[in-house]
C-alpha cells in the first residue's frame, strides 16, 4: 500500500489538549471533506503505529491539516505528537472515510468527532453554501470546543452548545436526550451526521431512531 512522507509545516495547540498540526501536501494527494487517512510518525520505534485522523483543511489548499486531541495518559501516537516540531515528518496512507456532504441537515458532534464536519463546513462556507446547517456540538467544558470562534463565526444561530460538566452562560448543561434533540432539530428535518465517542453515537442513533429518523438519513463513519 502506498505511503507518503511528509514534513510539518507548523504544529501548535488550539486547546489545552488539541492539536492544530499543518503539513506539506505531496502530490497528487487528494481528498474530500470528511475523509481520514492513517497516520504514523517518521521516528524509530513509531512507523508501524497508525492511527486514523481526518483532515481538518480544504482540499483545494497546498497544505494538509489535522485537528488532532491528545491523550498522554495512553503512551500512544497523540502523546508522541506533542514532542514534534516543525520540520518532523509524519508518514501518511490511504484516503478513506464515510463521511461526506449529503444536504442541509443537523450535524451533531462530541469532542473531537467536529474534524470531519469542521472540514465540511470551511468547504460550505468557502463556497458560500452553509446554508441553514446546524451543528450540535457537545464537550465536557467551553475550555474543550475545539475552533469556537470559526464555528460561531461560519454558524451564526445555528451553532449549539452543550456541556455536560459545566454551566456556561447560555449553553445547555447535561447530556444530549430526546427532549434536547426536539427542541433543537428544525422541520422537515433532513440529514443527520452523527460524530463522537462509540457510546455517544449509539446513544444518538437510538434517539434518532425514536424520534422517527430514517436510517438512511443519518450519515455515520461504518
Ligand atoms: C475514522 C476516524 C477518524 C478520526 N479522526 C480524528 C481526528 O481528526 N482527530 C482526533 O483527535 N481523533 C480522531 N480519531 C480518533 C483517533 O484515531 C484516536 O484518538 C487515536 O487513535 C488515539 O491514538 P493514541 O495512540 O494516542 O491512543 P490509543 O491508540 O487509544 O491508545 C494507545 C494505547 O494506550 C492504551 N490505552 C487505551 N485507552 C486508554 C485509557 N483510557 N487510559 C490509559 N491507556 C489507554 C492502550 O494500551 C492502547 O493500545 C479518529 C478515529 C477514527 C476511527
Amino acid at each position: 500500500m502506498e505511503s507518503y512522507i511528509t514534513r510539518i509545516r507548523s504544529i501548535e495547540k488550539i486547546t489545552h489538549d488539541v492539536l492544530r498540526i499543518q503539513l506539506e501536501r505531496p502530490a497528487g494527494y487528494t481528498f474530500i471533506p470528511g475523509q481520514a487517512t492513517e497516520v504514523a510518525i517518521n521516528k524509530d520505534g513509531w512507523r508501524e503505529e497508525r492511527r486514523p485522523f481526518t483532515f481538518t483543511s480544504l482540499p483545494q489548499e497546498d497544505y494538509l491539516e489535522f485537528t488532532i486531541k491528545t491523550y498522554p495518559a495512553h503512551h500512544g501516537v497523540t502523546n508522541e505528537l506533542l514532542a514534534l516540531r516543525k520540520d518532523d515528518e509524519l508518514i501518511l496512507h490511504e484516503v478513506w472515510g464515510a463521511i461526506s456532504y449529503k444536504g442541509e441537515g443537523v450535524f451533531i458532534a462530541g469532542g473531537a468527532g467536529i474534524t470531519p464536519f469542521l472540514s465540511i463546513f470551511r468547504y460550505l462556507h468557502a463556497e458560500n453554501k452553509i446554508g441553514n446547517n446546524r451543528l450540535i456540538f457537545a464537550n465536557k467544558t467551553s475550555a474543550d470546543i475545539i475552533q469556537k470562534e470559526e464555528l460561531e463565526k461560519m454558524l451564526g444561530n445555528n451553532f449549539i452548545n452543550i456541556l455536560s460538566d459545566e454551566n456556561f452562560g447560555t449553553y445547555a448543561h447535561g447530556l444530549i436526550t430526546e427532549q434536547f434533540l426536539n427542541k433543537n432539530i428544525p422541520e422537515p428535518k433532513g440529514k443527520f451526521y452523527v460524530c463522537g465517542p462509540p457510546a455517544m453515537m449509539d446513544a444518538i442513533q437510538q434517539i434518532l431512531t425514536k424520534i422517527g429518523v430514517s436510517e438512511e438519513s443519518v450519515v455515520v463513519e461504518l
